[in-house]
């Protein structure tokens, strides 16, 4: 009889409970407070699964200016050693740690929906979780659809702690900054947030002085430092990183430096996640999730290109790592799309970004421990 009585006044205590109880009051095992969502813009599978291309290591196919450092740096005798030098972290890491999707050697399928595979349409597939067929160029026209960032920017408890950064000038619009209030800085914007005025001019210095390789696109190296600071400062629950020199350095046919943009992201996001997990906030509540807008052409003529046309490049990749994810590493026999990306973000966050559109492809298969 104890037994019963203690039975009924815990029943009472669990009924009391109100549905605003963390995660960890209410016994559930969810554990991510925070998502960093990372693209690097035409990416190929081809070389994140298995390293440097031998094909395009030369002049004529590759654009190689220095052959005898780029071998050095990047040529070894496997696959395996390859991408482990080409992308550590992705290997050393994220592979052991988290899941990797998009290696086609595994019975893995990983691919853009969208028919034109290029940037606006695969950052808008990824981004919202569905195809929609009037985002069809690159223009600088506001999103008509709601991305994960905006659905999550209207609920209270991550609105105003929503931030995109990105090199590329299109980002505001593909995100529909205007309307979703999510904070937004791209290529050349002024530098806005800074821990201190002399950051903030160092910071508005770098973007200053580097020469404007691109029109309409800044060295990664400028988009990771504003990204960072502002990470530091204000504290987001989600920040969106869009890196995107690998795409400006293939379609320039330049492997050297694609290479060497594949390397020095990897670094970037290293530093990133060591950030992430020296600080209280973020420390083992922050999920990573990595991925691209496209893939590229298969071959030393074509890999330097995309779009509807170019066999190759509807194939994209996933990295995700967190304390919500079992550590499967290279995934195996499942079939993924790039739309599956907006979702996963929001179920990392335990939140239900499918529910508001029947359109929105479920979240990658099996990345979030139940
Ligand atoms: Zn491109």
């Amino acid at each position: 009889m104890r037994a019963l009585v203690i039975t009924a006044a815990l029943v009472g205590l669990l009924v009391a409970v109100p549905e605003s109880v963390s995660a960890q009051d209410s016994g559930r095992t969810h554990h991510t407070e925070n998502v960093v969502l990372v693209t690097l813009d035409g990416m190929r599978w081809e070389e994140v699964f298995h390293g440097a291309d031998n094909r395009m290591m030369n002049v004529e196919d590759g654009g190689v200016k220095d052959l005898l450092a780029t071998r050095r740096r990047f040529w070894r005798g496997t696959p395996k050693a390859r991408r482990e030098v080409l992308m550590p972290f992705l290997w050393h890491v994220i592979a052991k740690e988290g899941q990797l999707f998009g290696d086609r050697s595994r019975q893995v399928t990983a691919a853009a929906r969208n028919p034109h595979k290029f940037s606006y349409p695969g950052y808008s597939e990824l981004l919202c979780g569905f195809v929609d067929e009037r985002i069809r160029s690159n223009n600088k026209i506001p999103n008509p659809n709601v991305t994960v960032l905006e659905f999550l920017q209207r609920i209270p408890d991550y609105s105003g702690r929503i931030a995109a950064f990105s090199g590329w000038d299109v980002h505001p619009y593909m995100i529909n900054e205007e309307r979703s209030g999510v904070f937004v800085e791209s290529a050349f914007d002024p530098i806005t947030v800074a821990a201190t005025p002399e950051r903030q001019a160092m910071l508005q210095a770098q973007v200053d002085h580097l020469p404007r390789y691109w029109e309409h696109f800044a060295f990664d190296s400028l988009t990771f430092a504003r990204a960072m600071e502002y990470l530091r400062v204000k504290r987001p629950r989600v920040l969106y990183l869009a890196l995107g020199e690998t795409d400006e350095w293939a379609h320039a046919r330049r492997y050297d430096l694609y290479l060497q943009m594949a390397n020095r992201n990897d670094r970037m996001i290293r530093e990133l996640w060591e950030w992430i997990q020296a600080d209280p906030q973020y420390r083992d509540k922050t999920s990573l999730l990595i991925t691209v807008d496209h893939g590229r052409g298969r071959g030393p003529r074509d890999w330097t290109d995309h779009g509807a046309n170019v066999i190759g490049a509807a194939k994209v990749w996933f990295a995700v790592m967190g304390p919500d994810t079992q550590a499967l590493g290279v995934r195996e026999n499942v079939a993924t799309t790039l739309g599956m990306t907006a979702a996963t973000v929001a179920a990392l966050l335990g939140e239900d970004y499918r529910g508001t559109d029947e359109r929105i492809a479920g979240p990658l298969p099996d990345v979030i421990r139940e």
